[in-house]
């Protein structure tokens, strides 16, 4: 018997508010009555007798059996991840990209379409333009602002629909409620990867979503310490469809990483507070310094789609793009003469963050593709920390000086 175990559903704490299940959404104490959630770092369990393992394996939901099937603490991350969406069921995963490659994996058979945002993360462009193909899976990109060609790569039908918004690194938006009605017509699962967002700034199964893809990697852990993912969704898919792939195909997530993150949800509503009140200052900042060409801040009314942010959005989040005049040498002198922004891929973390994409995350894309995209080579982007905002932008002023 499990000795914690409670679904979701009959928790109370799911009809709270949301910094209330934040920290306390999912948790199951065990005999011990620990505070804090406990870690079972444990690859597998044991049986008192041969007949209770024969019972836990006739029905996994009977009894844990071995860590890839599933653990305690993983649970308890699940369900609170889950409660804060809305979501009748999530899974956790490896990694971010790990959760998207099953939420497709999950979706899609030979003959299929998938039509996606061709403001993809690196890595998800690759799943859709280079790995599904093979497998007999067509992949249709289209501009994520275009409604006209959403409907257009619609019309002969799909099995899912993949897009970012605010996409990496250029904060392009979705119209998720507009393009879901879309897909729906169309028979696709509308997928959404919310990293940019996370749960405390959009909630895209509220809009129409079906299903929502985290890399918990990123403002969920919020601390730069561990990789991971999650998968959110109706019960019918994520029990039916994507609990078996993910069963037995093993991107599992470490326990240990799962209670970080559990940790990390915790705090999860004040960072995001802090971060996109930081993040809406720099961009004004940016936006108003003769050296700065654009920037891109979701929550900016001079964002092309600032009015699809303010209606699916509760503020703009942690992220900032901003292109300056004078190309890769003055986007490289800026970065080299932060002081409180460190060179990076990751995001999402305490500390401010400063990527250049043309030269790292997105070196592997097409230089005509990227154009497409408005990534020029003076384009950076911004994962806005933790510090005081002030230093940041007197640091950022001190920069643009040498730059
Ligand atoms: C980082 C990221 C991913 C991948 O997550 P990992 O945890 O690094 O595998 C997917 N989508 C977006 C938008 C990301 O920023």
């Amino acid at each position: 018997m499990p000795t914690i175990a409670a679904p979701p559903a009959a928790d109370p704490v799911a009809e709270l508010a949301i910094d209330t299940r934040l920290v306390r959404g999912g948790t199951r104490r065990s005999g011990n009555r620990e505070t804090s959630e406990a870690l079972y770092l444990t690859s597998g369990f044991v049986y008192p007798d041969a007949e209770t393992a024969e019972a836990a394996f006739a029905g996994p939901e009977e009894g844990w059996i071995y860590t890839r099937f599933g653990n305690p603490t993983t649970a308890m991350l699940e369900d609170r991840l889950a409660m804060l969406e809305g979501a009748p069921a999530a899974r956790a995963t490896a990694t971010g990209m790990a959760a998207v490659f099953a939420a497709l994996m999950a979706s899609v058979k030979a003959g299929d379409r998938v039509v996606a945002s061709r403001a993809l993360f690196g890595s998800c462009h690759y799943v859709v333009t280079k790995v599904l193909p093979r497998f007999g899976v067509e992949a249709v990109l289209v501009d994520p602002g275009s409604l006209d060609q959403w409907r257009d790569a619609l019309k002969p039908g799909a099995a899912a629909v993949l897009f970012e918004t605010p996409s990496n690194p250029m904060l392009d938006l979705v119209d998720i409620a507009a393009v879901a009605g879309l897909a729906h017509a169309a028979g696709a699962r509308v997928i959404v990867d919310n990293v940019f967002a996370t749960p405390i700034e959009q909630r895209p199964l509220a809009l129409g979503a079906d299903v929502v893809v985290y890399s918990a990697t990123k403002h969920i852990d919020g601390q730069g310490r561990c990789l991971g993912g999650a998968v959110l969704g109706g019960e019918r898919f994520i029990i039916d469809e994507l609990q078996p792939f993910l069963r037995h195909t093993g991107p599992t997530i470490s326990p240990f990483n799962a209670w970080v993150f559990l940790k990390g949800l915790e705090t999860l509503g004040l960072r995001m507070e802090r971060h996109s009140r930081s993040a809406a200052r720099i961009a004004a900042f940016l936006g108003d310094h003769p050296k700065v060409r654009a920037v891109r801040y979701p929550w900016l009314d001079s964002h092309p789609q600032h009015a699809i942010a303010r209606r699916q959005m509760r503020r703009g989040g942690g992220m900032v793009a901003l292109t300056l005049d004078g190309g890769k040498a003055a986007a490289f002198r800026f970065a080299n003469a932060l002081r409180l922004a460190d060179i990076s891929p990751n995001l999402g973390d305490a500390k401010t963050l400063i990527a250049h994409p043309a030269t790292t995350t997105h070196a592997n894309v097409a230089a005509d593709e990227r154009a497409r995209l408005g990534i020029a080579d003076g384009s950076l982007r911004l994962s806005v920390g933790l510090e005081d905002p002030a230093d940041l932008l007197a640091d950022m002023e001190r920069a643009l000086s040498l730059a």
